[in-house]
């Protein structure tokens, strides 16, 4: 584990962290706080944990010598590939991961709420594979968008509970979520899918990501000089530093999404215009107006379009240990591009703002680079092939 970047007893990362919660969930987070360390770093979980990403996810997941993306930048760059997951992307593995801590705390109901559909989706496959019970919230604007979503949540066995009120997205969603757990202390665990919410949640989904970056360390012949990924919650990007956080000589490069540019009101850059603040009862940086009204994040990438950021993130950038930067829409669509014709393989529109980063560094053949391709790109192809489009999620 990371001996300089844990939660402290009470959830904090510096200034950031923390359980902001209504004293009706209490029981529930008291219950995750009391226990989650002590599953999660038994035997008996890590053994099954690890046979289920062997056999079920794929794991380790490869990480490839991209020899025509290094041709053409003049340095080193492997990918490491969390899109030949199941599923498609990196989330999967925190969704297991959470199933197997709900049995083990005698669970038998999962909830989860999801935006563009990714962690709804990775949540039902997860309760599939248990023969969990799986009830997924979901704004109803969002299941109007994210109808290839809705359609995987269904033919997996997971009940979408549309939500009407509010903006009738994730927001609202997770209003729901919340209330529906409160009313279920006992039988139900909630699944949240990345590194944000209350404490313990970024710390626990830390642990459950941390998986890439070891493998990371037993993959890479040569240490690496820099590794890059994509920020929106921060699961992914979290995960790929984690077993390196320790280890300044590698430069950490967390890559936002600037949207339109973070000069424009068309945004989801978080650490470059968020300002401290409670978010899904979490303190952490957050675009907000002067009166703390939550700013609409824009990205061309559903999975980055997300107004906050995992705690631990606001603390890495207070201290400096890893630097965060943005890239625009469409520079990331041009990346995907580039990927595509280059190596074969068509990442997500989220991975692409990592892999866009690369034309904002000097680059020499002394460096090793490994981004985190993150997932892959079916589901962006509609953006991907019609050129730029405002509408995103
Ligand atoms: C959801 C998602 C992300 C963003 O979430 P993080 O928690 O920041 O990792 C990034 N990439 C893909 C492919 C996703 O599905």
């Amino acid at each position: 584990m990371s001996t300089l970047y844990q939660a402290s007893e009470s959830g904090f990362y510096g200034e950031y962290g923390g359980a902001f919660i209504p004293e009706m969930l209490y029981p529930n987070i008291e219950q995750l706080k009391s226990q989650y360390l002590n599953i999660i770093q038994s035997d008996d979980f890590q053994q099954e944990f690890i046979q289920l990403l062997k056999h079920y996810v794929g794991r380790p997941t490869p990480l490839y010598n991209a020899t025509r993306l290094s041709a053409e930048y003049g340095s080193t760059i492997f990918l490491k590939r969390e899109d030949l997951c199941h599923t498609g992307a990196h989330k999967i593995n925190n969704a297991i991961g959470q199933v197997l801590l709900a049995e083990k705390l005698g669970k038998t109901r999962i909830i989860a709420e999801t935006g563009a559909g990714q962690h709804g989706v990775a949540t039902a496959t997860a309760c599939a594979l248990r023969g969990l019970p799986c009830i997924i919230y979901m704004g109803a604007k969002d299941i109007d968008r994210q109808r290839p979503n809705v359609s995987r949540m269904q033919m997996l066995g997971a009940e979408i509970v549309s939500v009407e009120s509010g903006s009738k997205t994730l927001k609202d969603a997770t209003n729901e979520a919340i209330r529906d757990w409160i009313n279920n202390p006992v039988d139900t665990h909630y699944i949240i899918g990345s590194v944000v919410g209350p404490h313990p949640y970024p710390e626990m989904v830390t642990l459950l990501q941390a998986i890439i970056s070891k493998e990371i360390q037993e993959q890479a012949k040569k240490k690496p000089t820099h590794i890059i990924a994509c920020v929106g919650g921060g699961s992914n990007a979290i995960g790929a530093f984690y077993h390196y956080l320790d280890d300044e000589e590698v430069q950490l490069i967390g890559v936002e999404a600037a949207g339109h540019g973070i000069d424009t009101s068309m945004t989801a850059a978080t650490l470059a215009l968020g300002t401290p603040g409670v978010l899904h009862a979490s303190m952490t940086r957050v675009m907000q107006t002067i009166d703390g009204q939550v700013i609409e994040p824009h990205s061309i990438s559903a999975g980055l379009d997300y107004p906050g950021i995992g705690p631990l993130h606001a603390h890495l950038s207070d201290t400096g240990r890893v630097l965060y930067h943005s890239v625009t829409d469409q520079e990331a669509m041009k990346a995907a591009h580039q990927l595509s014709r280059l190596e074969g393989i068509i990442p997500a529109l989220e991975s692409a703002h990592a892999l866009a980063y690369l034309n904002n560094m000097d680059h020499n053949s002394g460096q090793t680079i490994i981004i985190n391709l993150s997932g892959r790109g079916d589901k962006d192809l509609a953006t991907l092939t019609n050129g730029i489009s405002d509408e995103t999620e």
